[in-house]
């Protein structure tokens, strides 16, 4: 019987309460298809910081190594100032862990009512690039004065990071439709972009079996929401996957509906799942989170394991739980957090 070792991250706000509802589904489904889960829980986060001005501590990243995997929920508290580069724990993690593609799904959830025209099913993948391109945080800030200041953030996009990301969302799309999206602007980012472009059409002849589109990510954020049925991969930089996502959660009808996987393909060191959307401390403490993108985030978890029936079966008793009427708040339901986990347990 296989053992997976799992790192715990709850982070702040409803994370405290969408965790641990993921993982009484994962116990759950643990228990029906033979394997079985040690986890360790880390309160690490902005709560964290509070106390020890750092968000996990120094030796934070060696704790996590060990693990198979990281079960996160997100980090963040109004308290705390987020351009702060402690903050990024989920930096830290993605890019120590060479946690180079965010994969991120967007697909119909049947009984939910989406804000789109499109009534055709939706079910494609976002491919962000999660470790270079806008992120990385080289530049400055001139101030002589507050009045005469300027601000510099400068974009890195390397060879080798465009590539192995295009490889991922290359050999994914073989597992679905075959098409890959790949979303850009490189006719006014003329040298990141275009260099991306390049290396991508170079990898996507490698791949002659599946279709390569090319889009603006002007003309993508319309095509999201007049025809997003068209879309099978996309692939796209940190910085537009970053907002693409969010649109995407939105297609499916709420930002808690996205789950997500930091992956690490090669398997070196362990890749870290969670749900697309923050902390949400406006609503954090009464119960009313939607956990389902936490919980399809166990489904994203289990499938990089290899536990693929496991991961099926959770998406079914979602895909149950929402047709029969189980939804939150922010779904137009009365459905609370543990309601939801609580029937997709019995759905399994
Ligand atoms: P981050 O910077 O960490 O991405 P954010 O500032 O983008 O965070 P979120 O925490 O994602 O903000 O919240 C954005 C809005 O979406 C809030 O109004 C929040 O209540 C709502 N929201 C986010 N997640 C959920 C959820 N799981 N269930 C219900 N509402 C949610
Ligand atoms: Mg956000």
């Amino acid at each position: 019987m296989s053992n997976y070792k799992i790192a715990v991250v709850p982070g702040d706000g409803i994370g405290n309460e969408i965790v641990p509802q993921g993982l009484r589904v994962l116990e759950a489904v643990a228990k029906k298809h033979n394997f079985s889960i040690e986890t360790e829980e880390f309160g690490w986060g902005a709560g964290y910081y509070l106390k020890h001005n750092q968000f996990m501590p120094d030796d934070g990243i060696e704790k996590l190594r060990a693990f198979d995997a990281v079960y996160f929920g997100s980090v963040g508290l109004p308290a705390v100032d987020d351009t702060l580069p402690a903050k990024d724990y989920t930096f830290k993690v993605r890019t120590h862990f060479n946690q180079y593609v965010n994969h991120r799904p967007v697909r119909t959830y049947p009984g939910v009512t989406r804000p789109i025209r499109s009534e055709k099913h939706i079910d494609f993948v976002i491919v962000r690039e999660n470790n270079e391109g806008e992120f990385v945080q080289m530049g400055g800030q001139y101030l002589p004065d507050f009045e005469n200041g300027m601000g510099i953030d400068t974009s890195v996009f390397t060879r080798k990071g465009i590539e192995r990301v295009a490889h991922y969302a290359f050999k994914l799309a073989r597992t679905r439709r075959n098409k890959v999206t790949h979303i850009t602007k490189s006719n006014t980012l003329i040298n990141s972009l275009s260099y991306w472009d390049r290396v991508i059409k170079e990898v996507a002849e490698q791949y002659p079996d599946v279709e390569h589109q090319q889009m603006y990510i002007d003309n993508s954020t319309a095509m999201f929401v007049l025809k997003p049925e068209q879309f099978d991969v996309v692939l796209t930089t940190n910085l537009f996957g970053d907002i693409l996502s969010d649109l995407g959660g939105a297609v499916m009808g709420s930002l808690g509906l996205g789950g997500s996987g930091n992956i690490n393909p090669e398997k070196e060191f362990p890749s870290m799942f969670e749900p697309i959307h923050g902390s949400a401390p406006d609503i954090a403490g009464q119960n009313i989170a939607n956990p389902y993108g936490q919980i399809w985030s166990v489904a994203l978890m289990l499938e990089h394991l290899g536990e693929s029936e496991a991961a099926n079966n959770i998406m079914e008793a979602i895909d149950k739980s929402t047709s029969s009427g189980v939804l939150t708040v922010d779904l137009g339901g009365k459905a609370s957090t543990t309601d939801v986990a609580d029937a997709v347990i019995a759905n399994l």
